[in-house]
């Protein structure tokens, strides 16, 4: 997943939820690490 490209509010919410399994959460976890925008959101829906 690149920097301009987002994960949607559905997929944060599941990322921040644990739904989402280890394989599609890694992809998410590593654009966080990048993106304080996306960081912020998974804070909110937290
Ligand atoms: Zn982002």
């Amino acid at each position: 997943m690149r920097l301009n490209h987002h994960p949607n509010d559905e997929l944060i919410f599941d990322y921040a939820s644990g739904a989402l399994g280890e394989a599609r959460s890694l992809p998410i976890a590593t654009h966080l690490a990048l993106c304080s925008e996306c960081r912020r959101e998974v804070h909110r829906v937290e």
